[in-house]
């Protein structure tokens, strides 16, 4: 017989010699090894003991049983509310009755289960003996309700991330599997609700759920896809008409600190209205005030009541940094497959990536390009590639998602922007000095680009969108030219003068969104060249006072654009009619004729 190397013992009360031998001597035949226990004890058993021997822990405690029994109770209660029934007095007299009866008549059964016990503990990052069995990514239940994360699988244990209360735990602890992958609660009782990317409630409200989901999930095949073939309006002029993003699309958001990441995709988040699209704002690593700003800002514009909010704010663990994407883009798939529409915001996929950094390098995996481990394109990817555009057979539902990336001195070619790029299916990129010279939304034309968004887009922005980004560079390139004070000819000066009220134009707060049929009567507008005599200054003034204009002469027609998507000659015509009578009315604030 060979000596069990790891043999502990923890009885409910303390073992004389003679019961701690006869536990001994069972425990040797039943495996054919000579067991010698290290004895503790542990009151919180109750009754009975556990034995762990070889990574395997025999529990035939009261606790456990009394655990299951408790378990069973829970589990009724939520079969009952999932149905809508309320429980009835008598059945809750009859099961507490068969509670009594089930304690009376209580019978210690053993269960053995596959169990490790902790070795070392490093900040969030626990390292575990024994666990034979347990997969990659599994939820593991350490004492006293705390749960971590299997990342890092080796042959006798496992590295684990802690996604709760790693302080409790102590060299010695016990660990157990349980068997499935960490999951989140879903649907549509979560929306206007702010929560941590475990499910728990972070807005001091109650939170039932009764839908729950894997974090993590495959992605839709091929087959299951159709292409991106309907627009996501985000409301913003510079996006839509030069950037456009189609349903089921990734549109990566990218720029240094400070440059209007966040607002572009807030206005996004703001300009959905229709009932059937819903909106998931997952925040990462960021300061606790931002994300109350976030919610405000969605609260006052009324987009809450669509939104969720997955936060796990700076001063979180990693781990919690780590899960929030995957847990918000599970919150987001629900949806999808029941035929919605889901715009998801990840803010922002750098600090996913610092977090997941820090993980890594506790689990001691080997670092490379600037210390990310080498799995860090596939952190990204397996996420991203869960935003997609459903067939019509699988009910016709979409993710699009907005990863925001943040640059350092704008440079886009580190490792975690690169990555990113290359994942998605375009990119916007705000620059800093476009910012501080009160362009806002900051969007470097040049660089920015969507490779599918072209297709979705509706044809009346189509038709009046086409040339913006060749004229908007070829200005930008003159006008540093023009700077030198050089002799500029005639068609120079028309090219700058058309720039700069472009530029203008394309300027918009955050929150003041506009329909497709305002966007394309700015465009129409500009085309004309109507706006050749206004100065500058004051043309988003204008533009504003010429939207409103629109609205209370020619609504007939804005509605007739909004709700075919198309432009057609006789609507045309009646937008360049009523901006020419605005304009005069300015000059000379006589009254115009309506509509009808
Ligand atoms: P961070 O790097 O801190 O996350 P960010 O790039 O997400 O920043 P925002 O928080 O969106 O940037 O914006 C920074 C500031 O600029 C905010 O105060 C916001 O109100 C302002 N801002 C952003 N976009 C616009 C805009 N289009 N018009 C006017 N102000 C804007
Ligand atoms: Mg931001």
């Amino acid at each position: 017989m060979s000596n069990a190397s790891n043999a502990v013992l923890r009885a409910a009360a303390p073992l004389d010699g003679e019961a701690l031998a006869a536990v001994e001597r069972q425990f040797s035949a039943f495996l054919g090894q000579d067991i010698q226990f290290d004895v503790s004890v542990d009151p919180s058993l109750i009754g009975g003991f556990v034995a762990l021997i070889n990574g395997k822990l025999y529990d035939m405690s009261a606790s456990s049983q009394l655990a299951q029994i408790r378990q069973n109770y829970t589990d009724e209660l939520l079969r009952a509310n999932k149905q809508d029934r309320h429980i009835q007095l008598e059945e809750l007299s009859e099961f507490s009755s068969s509670l009594r009866d089930r304690v009376r008549n209580y019978a210690y059964t053993s269960k053995v289960d596959n169990y490790g016990t902790v070795t070392s503990v490093m900040d969030d990052v626990v390292q575990v003996e024994g666990l034979h069995g347990s997969h990659y990514g599994e939820l593991l239940a350490f004492d006293g309700d705390n749960f971590g994360l299997a990342l890092d699988l080796r042959e006798n244990g496992a590295g684990v991330v802690m996604l709760s209360g790693s302080t409790e735990i102590t060299t010695g602890s016990f660990v157990q599997g349980t068997g499935h992958v960490a999951d989140i609660c879903v649907g549509e009782a979560l929306l206007g609700r702010i929560i941590d990317p475990i499910g728990r409630p972070l807005d001091g409200k109650e939170l039932r759920g009764t839908n729950f989901r894997p974090v993590e999930y495959p992605a839709p095949s091929i087959v299951d896809r159709s292409p991106v073939n309907r627009p996501l309006e985000t409301g913003l002029l510079a996006v839509d008409s030069m950037i456009p993003i189609g349903r089921g699309q990734r549109e990566l958001i990218i720029g240094d600190r400070q440059t209007g990441k966040t607002s572009i995709a807030l206005a996004a988040m703001i300009n959905q209205h229709d009932d059937n699209t819903f909106c998931v704002y997952c925040a990462i690593g960021q300061k606790g005030s931002t994300i109350a700003q976030v919610v405000d800002t969605l609260e006052r514009a009324g987009a809450m009541q669509r939104t969720v909010v997955v936060a796990a704010a700076a001063d979180d663990r990693p781990s919690l940094q780590y899960l929030a994407p995957y847990a918000g883009c599970a919150i987001a798939e629900e949806f999808m497959y029941q035929g919605k529409d889901v715009l998801i915001v990840y803010d922002d996929l750098s600090k996913h990536a610092m977090a997941y950094r820090s993980m890594s390098l506790l689990l001691r995996r080997p670092s490379g390009r600037e210390a990310y481990p080498g799995d860090v394109f596939y952190l990204h990817s397996r996420l991203l590639e869960r935003a997609a555009k459903l067939s019509d057979e699988k009910g016709g539902g979409s993710i699009t998602a907005l990863p925001i990336v943040e640059t350092m001195a704008g440079d886009i070619s580190a490792y975690i922007p690169t990555n990113v790029i290359s994942i998605t299916d375009g990119q916007i990129y705000l620059e800093s000095e476009l910012f501080n010279a009160g362009i806002r939304p900051a969007v470097n034309v040049g660089l920015s680009v969507s490779r599918v968004g072209r297709a979705a887009q509706h044809s009346a922005m189509k038709d009046v969108s086409g040339s913006l980004r060749l004229d908007l560079a070829q200005y930008r390139d003159t006008a540093i030219f023009a700077q030198f004070g050089a002799d500029i000819d005639d068609s120079t000066t028309q090219l700058l003068r058309r720039g700069e009220r472009l530029t203008q134009l394309l300027k918009q707060r955050q929150d003041d969104v506009m329909t497709l049929a305002q966007q394309v009567a700015v465009l129409v507008c500009f085309e004309e060249n109507l706006l050749a005599e206004i100065p500058p200054k004051e043309i988003t003034q204008v533009r504003a006072q010429l939207l409103a204009y629109l609205a209370d002469h020619c609504a007939g027609t804005l509605h007739t654009i909004d709700a075919t998507g198309k432009l057609d000659k006789n609507d045309r015509e009646m937008l360049i009619a009523y901006t020419k009578h605005f304009l005069a009315a300015r000059q000379t604030e006589a009254p115009a004729p309506r509509e009808d």
